[in-house]
């Protein structure tokens, strides 16, 4: 221990310093807190101590350390009054160690009334890191004049070394709770989620991957690779890889639909990258959404469509053979042959809805016809050319900016990008007035071709435009009130062209006109 007012260090002066590098070796806050304060009252022989630990703005309640017994509400007590009137509160303000060497005299010594313990004198240091004071050490003596220089310089060596210890342990602290809130995340989390290091082995798990594996608890997986469980790598593995392959990407995550037939279960798989700053891509984050309820659902409508479309064509074929029946023994000024007309009329109309339904449903589940190379430029000239007359019917332009000549020859199906054209052509004309204007481009750019269609038509208010393309989705619309459709024709140019590899999309303004296009791979 180190004698009072001696200059040179001792052994155990030295002795003592190796203790408090000890400290650094600590993680836990209260220990390093409580070593520390125990080694500052040891090194300098202070009779008794205190530190407050200050949290960033205010003193944390949770870490006053004192060396002699107060209950938790004196000590709260103690603490705001010293930090107001007293030593600490005089070296948290200025941010430099002191030394009051009576008590009696010094007015930064606050007496509180009724303590019965006598302090001769004291020593006080902050504990600084980045000019910030992060705890106030207070030692004192019951004699006048016992700290020193010397002791002061030997407590703020130890200091130095005490902040050193109790920012790491905050920090270690801080880290542990971070890491509790995100297990607590990931368990709350109903979906299965991974996290993959980048060859794609098992890091975190919550619950339900677990479960999804087969396994009862998470210990068992973590460090196993994707591919050593069944229920994996049959699904998620040939995914992981292609998602593998494609890094690194945009960082855009990537979505994909799987099934699992061994469970019986449809999951959306949304894979993500994730990255360490110095180290660039560490891994993977595999979320699987459980979407079986609405691909059941969708399953259902898929068939109740292709029952229900089959189902009525032979009732509607009769309806209009018999009315032509009826007809051949009218009289042909007779009433009834209106009646019959509006009859034929609307089994025509039923028809093509019957035609518009199967052919999404053709579309989806028969093979593209891939057997030649289309001239993508060409082919959108000849939907141009033929779709002429129509848009003429309703005196609108029609112009085309056709930027094609280069283009390669591409493997599509021909007559399902000719109706997703027409589709798009078509549209704009139904829901722009007469005298409007309509606009188709096409081009290559980046490796892929693109088509659109422009016109000054109604426009789409923008709540309708997320769901555009779906089936049986039709605006309701005064302007549009009376064009005939059934909200298939946007559904069928998707279907066509995501089968084709590509995207659509729509931009509109009601009012200014609609501009619709779809984009295609050119390999
Ligand atoms: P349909 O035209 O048979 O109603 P679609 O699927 O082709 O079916 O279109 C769905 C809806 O999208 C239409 O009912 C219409 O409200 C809107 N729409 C499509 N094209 C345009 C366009 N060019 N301008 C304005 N609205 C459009």
């Amino acid at each position: 221990m180190a004698q009072t007012g001696a200059q040179q260090p001792t052994f155990a002066d030295l002795e003592l310093l190796s203790e408090v590098s000890q400290l650094l070796t600590l993680l836990d806050l209260d220990r390093v807190l409580q070593r520390a304060i125990r080694l500052a009252a040891k090194s300098v022989g202070a009779s008794k101590a205190s530190l407050f630990l200050h949290d960033e703005f205010d003193v944390d309640w949770g870490h006053i350390f004192v060396t002699r017994d107060m209950t938790p509400d004196e000590s709260v007590r103690v603490v705001r009054k010293v930090l107001d009137k007293g030593l600490a509160g005089w070296v948290l303000r200025h941010r430099q160690a002191a030394i009051v060497h009576d008590a009696e005299t010094d007015e930064r010594w606050y007496v509180f009334p009724d303590d019965d313990y006598k302090v001769g004198s004291a020593l006080c240091v902050p504990l600084m890191m980045n000019q910030q004071v992060l705890a106030v050490v207070t030692l004192v003596h019951p004699e006048k004049n016992h700290f020193t220089e010397y002791h002061l310089r030997l407590l703020m060596i130890i200091a130095n070394q005490a902040t050193i210890a109790i920012r790491n342990a905050q920090l270690f602290n801080r880290l542990q709770a971070q890491q509790r809130q995100l297990e607590t995340v990931l368990q709350a989390i109903p979906d299965v989620l991974f996290v993959l290091d980048v060859n794609g082995h098992i890091l975190m798990i919550n619950d339900a991957a677990a479960e999804f594996l087969g396994e009862q608890t998470a210990a068992n997986i973590i460090g196993k690779h994707l591919g050593a469980y069944s229920s994996t790598s049959s699904t998620l593995l040939p995914i992981f890889e292609a998602a593998q392959n494609d890094t690194p990407g945009t960082g855009a995550p990537w979505a994909f639909e799987v099934r699992s037939e061994r469970k019986k279960r449809d999951y959306q798989v949304v894979i993500s990258v994730w990255r360490d700053v110095v180290h660039g891509l560490e891994g993977y984050v595999v979320a699987m959404h459980d979407v079986t309820t609405l691909r059941d659902l969708s399953r259902f409508k898929d068939e109740m469509l292709r029952i229900a479309s089959h189902d009525l064509r032979t009732p509607l074929a009769l309806i209009a053979g018999y009315a032509d029946l009826i007809s051949i023994d009218l009289d042909p000024q007779s009433t009834t042959q209106e009646h019959l007309e509006v009859i034929r009329r609307s089994t025509e109309r039923m028809n093509g809805l019957l035609d518009d339904l199967l052919r999404v449903e053709q579309v989806k589940r028969s093979p593209l016809e891939l057997h030649e190379e289309v001239d993508l430029g060409a082919l959108a000239a000849e939907v141009v050319a033929e779709t002429r007359p129509l848009v003429a019917r309703k005196n609108q332009e029609l112009s085309a900016d056709l930027q094609t000549a280069a283009l390669p020859g591409v493997v599509v199906d021909r007559a399902l990008l000719r109706r997703a054209m027409e589709n798009l052509i078509t549209n704009a004309s139904k829901y722009t007035p007469e005298g409007g204007h309509i606009r188709v481009r096409a081009s290559a750019a980046d490796g892929r071709f693109h088509f659109s269609v422009e016109d000054d038509g109604i426009g789409i208010p923008p709540e309708h435009l997320p769901h555009i393309f779906e089936s049986f989705y039709r605006v309701k619309d005064a302007r549009a009130g009376n064009v005939p459709g059934f909200g298939l024709g946007l559904n069928l140019v998707r279907t066509i062209i995501e089968r084709h590899k590509g995207e659509v999309w729509v931009e509109s303004q009601v009012g200014i006109g609609s501009k619709f296009g779809f984009e295609l791979p050119l390999k």
